[in-house]
């Protein structure tokens, strides 16, 4: 099987195992893990922020940064297709209480003069604006990448209107490969931002929340009250260190996959609907009549794996447990497929 579902299948390295293997551990919610302690070091310094939290999954460091920013009964600004609004089971209201005002975006970019309408102004009315979320990449627009210069402009709204800007940014090494500078050139421009290191970069296990030093002192507690803290948790913190200090350069070959797999997906007559900036590629099954799930079916049957995106789209994520050989097998999969409709 060639499996293109997700970035998040890539299984640890050889480095990752050792790494875990041979990891100094304590008890890290007494603060004495020694590798956590270094990775979350590390995370804030890449990140150019002053304190970084190792957390368990992307979600979870979403979920955090809501709760931290907000208080029930808030509204937050986000993207229509956002994953905290379209794939977290309804979390912020479930946890945090908030409702969310969404936003449609242009490949994932909201418009920022839309940004500042949506915010509340003082009314007992009204609710009270507690968060604007951006991602980056956007994974429901195909991987986007949201431009700095839009970060820019939302930042400094948020900055006016004294309203924090949290960034998913669960693919954002991508988004950095993808413009060929530093993640920093992003996070500039937010206070608070999550990244993924269970993706692309191919750790087993998490994420990092990453802020000023009061919010992480903050989400440090709501990580505990959500059951997240752990103890010898270098286990898994030493090959997440792996992943973000040895992985991050070679996210550019994913690209590359990527283009090639859009290349032969297009030659083989399939519509692809995004632009391709980095290793997401989305295709629209309708012209053949049939749903995404037959096509999903079908191509599983070829032995290649993608996943549904819509009732007519399709999804193929490149990653590093996948070679340009294997694309181009697809390739020649999918021509055959195609060719029996
Ligand atoms: C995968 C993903 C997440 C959530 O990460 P999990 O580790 O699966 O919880 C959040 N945001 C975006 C944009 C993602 O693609």
């Amino acid at each position: 099987m060639i499996d293109l579902r997700s970035d998040t299948i890539t299984k640890p390295t050889e480095a990752m195992r050792k790494a875990a293997y041979e990891a100094e551990v304590g008890d890290d919610v007494y603060g004495e893990d020694p590798t956590v302690l270094k990775l979350e070091e590390k995370a804030a310094e890449i990140l150019g922020k002053e304190s970084a939290l190792f957390v368990t999954s992307g979600t979870q460091g979403n979920q955090i940064a809501v709760l931290t920013h907000c208080r029930p009964g808030n509204e937050i600004l986000l993207e229509s297709e956002s994953h905290i609004f379209y794939y977290e089971s309804g979390a912020v209201a479930a946890l945090a209480g908030v409702q969310t005002r969404t936003i449609a975006g242009d490949r994932g970019a909201m418009n920022p003069m839309e940004i500042e309408a949506s915010i509340r102004s003082v009314d007992q009315h009204f609710p009270e604006t507690g968060l604007i979320c951006l991602e980056n990449t956007h994974n429901r627009a195909g991987g986007a990448v949201l431009p700095v210069s839009n970060m820019a402009v939302i930042y400094s709204i948020g900055q006016k209107h004294h309203i924090p800007v949290h960034v998913d940014g669960a693919r954002l090494f991508n988004a950095s490969a993808a413009i060929n500078q530093p993640v920093t050139a992003f996070t500039n421009y937010c206070d608070t931002v999550q990244v993924c290191l269970s993706k692309g970069l191919g750790a087993p296990v998490g994420s990092i929340l990453a802020g000023g030093k009061d919010f992480i002192a903050s989400a440090r507690k709501w990580r505990k009250r959500l059951g997240g803290g752990l103890r010898q948790v270098g286990i898994i913190a030493a090959p997440a260190y792996v992943a973000l200090t040895e992985m991050r350069e070679r996210l550019s070959e994913d690209h590359e996959k990527a283009k090639q797999l859009e290349d032969g997906l297009n030659s083989a007559g399939l519509k692809v609907i995004n632009k391709v900036e980095t290793n997401i590629i989305v295709v629209d099954v309708s012209e053949f009549n049939i749903t995404s799930e037959q096509f999903v079916e079908d191509l599983k049957n070829e032995g290649v794996l993608a996943v549904t995106f819509g009732p007519t789209l399709v999804r193929f994520t490149t990653h590093y447990d996948v070679n340009p050989q294997e694309i181009e097998q697809t390739i020649v999969l999918v021509n055959k497929l195609v060719s029996s409709y």
